[in-house]
């Protein structure tokens, strides 16, 4: 039989190398069409909290589909829709829990982004949004707008903070002091010309920027910063969420409240599912000021359903961190000598090797990343790199025209593995 996918857009980038042709999936494994089964390290691109076709969720989909429930309810209420709810906000910060509204926004993270980015224009009439170098937020325009990769783009400037590329050379708490300073003096010294945003938009743990966790500290900074000044805080947990990093959600790590709450991939338990979670005063929608039509997929609600109560009942979040500092370990353990090791890092299960040029300058090893997570990962770690100490300290000052030039790296470039995110 001919194969179809050739017909496919040459955009098809995820696994595009790979020879691999999925018929079956259960847990960590896929199977493949010539019979063999592969350790599946997509992982749905951060979908997949409980892996493939986990039986909870299975059991979930066909309750709806053997009940004869529509399928598709718009913005209906339905028994369905409110055990969704009612799963949901048992897991919220307790912050946010007691006084949260909640909006489907369509299929995909990038709609719930547009939501957010909307609700808080709308709320605050006002129109800037402070956005982060190397922040992902979807693919599209408003999204594209607050993330840090686009050239065009010159909304995605402030230092998001960093230990092996400071962008002030420092590192640690220092080097996030200094990133938190200059967001504040942008605000605050009128020669800037930054009039007061509608927003500030961040993740709590940067995915495709690099798999950047912020420090706590960092992000109580910036609760702090922007609550004083009456700015509302968007979380983006779309990556970062149910469990994956050590706690429920990234921003319990630090203790913060987000006003705003972006949240997709796992919440539809592998189907496409995305809402915000807001404070309630911030329900300033009038009826009919966003809409969208794929927002009542009642298969995807019972598969997030099952997800979040499984992953909230099984201590999942707690067992993602204990195992993310072992595996974090012992890849420190295996790789961290070798010289094309930038550095490991990470939150949880939430984890990055960053791969550089073995000269010890730190430089991103451009397409390596992706060499060494396609075909012949492994004979590309043993064979292109000889192993030694990698070198240190090439950090130059922070240049957020550099930053959105395009010219930061990204995950693609220098290989976040294993590549849960996408
Ligand atoms: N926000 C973050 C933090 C993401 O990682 C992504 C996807 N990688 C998105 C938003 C966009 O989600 P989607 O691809 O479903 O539009």
């Amino acid at each position: 039989m001919r194969r179809q996918s050739a017909r496919e857009s040459s955009a098809r980038t995820y696994a595009r190398t790979l020879p691999i042709v999925p018929v079956r999936a259960r847990g960590l494994t896929i199977e493949g069409a010539d019979g063999r089964r592969y350790l599946d390290c997509l992982s749905g691109a951060g979908t997949l909290a409980l892996g493939h076709n986990h039986p909870v969720v299975l059991a979930a989909v066909r309750q709806v589909l053997d009940s004869g429930a529509p399928l598709s309810v718009l913005d209906l209420a339905t028994p369905v829709k409110d055990a969704f709810i009612t799963e949901l906000f048992r897991t919220l910060p307790p912050g946010l829990a007691g006084r949260a509204r909640v909006q489907f926004c369509g299929p995909a993270g990038t709609d719930a982004v547009e939501a957010a980015l909307k609700l808080v224009r709308t709320a605050t009439g006002r129109s800037g949004v402070l956005a982060f170098t190397g922040a992902y937020h979807g693919m599209t325009a408003g999204a594209l707008a607050v993330s840090g990769g686009a050239p065009e783009v010159q909304a995605a400037r402030l230092p998001y903070p960093q230990d092996y590329r400071c962008p002030f050379g420092v590192g640690g708490p220092r080097g996030a002091e200094l990133a938190a300073r200059w967001t504040e003096s942008l605000l605050d010294d009128p020669k800037s010309g930054v009039p007061l945003p509608a927003g500030m938009i961040l993740e709590p743990v940067q995915g495709e920027g690099g798999v950047l966790p912020a420090p706590d500290d960092w992000l109580r900074r910036m609760r702090r910063l922007t609550a004083d000044r009456a700015i509302p805080l968007i979380a983006d947990e779309v990556q970062t969420g149910v469990g994956r990093t050590g706690a429920f959600w990234a921003v319990d790590h630090s203790g913060i409240t987000p006003d705003v709450l972006v949240l997709s991939k796992a919440i539809g338990g592998s189907l496409p599912l995305a809402v915000i979670v807001y404070r309630d005063d911030l329900d300033v929608w009038q009826p009919g000021a966003h809409a969208g039509t794929f927002r009542g997929n009642q298969l995807a609600m019972a598969a997030g359903t099952a997800t979040l109560a499984y992953v909230r009942e099984n201590g999942l979040a707690e067992r993602a961190g204990r195992l993310g500092a072992r595996v974090m370990e012992q890849l420190r353990a295996d790789l961290g000598g070798l010289a094309c090791v930038g550095e490991v890092r990470g939150r949880g299960l939430m984890i990055g090797v960053e791969l550089v040029e073995p000269e010890g300058t730190e430089e991103p090893a451009f397409g390596a990343g992706s060499a060494a997570v396609g075909r012949g990962g492994a004979e590309f770690l043993d064979h292109r790199f000889a192993t030694g100490p990698s070198g240190d300290g090439a950090h130059g000052a922070y240049d957020p025209s550099a930053a959105a030039s395009g010219r930061k790296p990204g995950a693609h470039d220098f290989g976040a593995a294993p590549s849960g995110g996408g």
